[in-house]
């Protein structure tokens, strides 16, 4: 079975036995290949009390239990519950903690908002930003989103960029643009090195919560534009370890064949995080996809 990772290099699937580090979000081979871990990414949105978080948390630990780490695992819980589910989490679960949206200011006078020190001190390693319902809802803009990657690179927060288009926008036949655009505004004056890390989720907004995923080939398409605009505008080399992930309608029915394409990293998961067994469904169904080796 033909299986590639990174651009263009078609390897065999048993000739590569790679230990992955859930740490490390791409590692060269000694043949060159980029292999990027999969990543999953449960985003909680305004669900669950932190006493809720922390059964949920238990419940969803014991499931992943023993569950071989091809991907990494990461739960993104309301800020209320941030730490209620670090505490829940004990030393062997393979879940990581994100949160889903900060602001760009260490401290100071910034009524109701949050910062990337305070939730790297309760054990945040992702934070999600520029979802389309903050853009939508609440008025966010490219240069504020801009603002929160560069706090959250310099906290050691890995950024997970969401960009995607509305239905109005794909039936236009702007979707390539639209996501230049986005990546263009959200990503300037930023170094090749610093932007290592970063993740980039593409999310068309007709798809977030409406039971109707991407198709694999739109999803493939948007990744790849996603990765050439990165090519150009940063560098090659980080368009090619950066993960995309691919969000809106993700189920544990349509994971396995989105995974199945080597231009989709891993997924951003609203609905079907919210139940444990849906949710541990989707990570073990990623976690054989993206198993290598065996
Ligand atoms: C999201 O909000 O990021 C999302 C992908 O939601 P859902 O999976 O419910 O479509």
């Amino acid at each position: 079975m033909s299986y590639s990772k990174g651009k263009h290099f078609p390897v065999s699937r048993r000739s590569l036995t790679v230990q992955i580090d859930p740490y490390s979000s791409s590692r060269a081979t000694p043949g060159g290949i980029t292999l990027r871990t999969g990543l999953i990414v449960g985003n909680w949105k305004m669900n669950k009390t932190a006493s809720d978080a922390a059964i949920f948390i238990r419940a969803l630990s014991e499931r992943l239990h023993g569950l071989s780490s091809h991907v990494e695992l990461v739960v993104a819980p309301p800020f209320t519950a941030l730490h209620a589910v670090r505490t829940a989490l004990d030393a062997s679960s393979p879940l990581q903690l994100g949160a889903q949206d900060m602001f760009w200011e260490d401290q100071g006078a910034y009524t109701g908002e949050v910062s990337a020190p305070m939730l790297v001190d309760l054990g945040c390693r992702y934070v999600i930003l520029g979802h389309s319902e903050r853009r939508t809802l609440f008025g966010e803009q490219s240069d504020g989103i801009r603002k929160k990657i560069r706090a959250a690179l310099k906290h050691g927060l890995r950024p997970i960029l969401c960009i995607g288009e509305s239905l109005k926008q794909r039936e236009s036949g702007t979707t390539d643009d639209v996501l230049t655009q986005q990546l263009k505004e959200s990503l300037p004056g930023f170094t090749a090195e610093a932007l290592d890390g970063i993740t980039v989720a593409y999310e068309p907004i007709w798809a977030i919560g409406t039971g109707k995923s991407a198709t694999v080939e739109q999803a493939v398409a948007a990744h790849q534009t996603i990765r050439r605009v990165m090519a150009t505008t940063i560098s090659p080399a980080i368009a090619d370890s950066t993960r995309i992930l691919y969000g809106g309608s993700v189920t544990p029915q349509n994971i396995a064949s989105l995974l199945a394409s080597n231009h989709v990293d891993g997924a951003l998961i609203g609905g079907a995080c919210l139940q444990v067994d849906s949710f541990a469904t989707i990570a073990s169904v990623a976690s054989a996809a993206r198993s290598i080796g065996v």
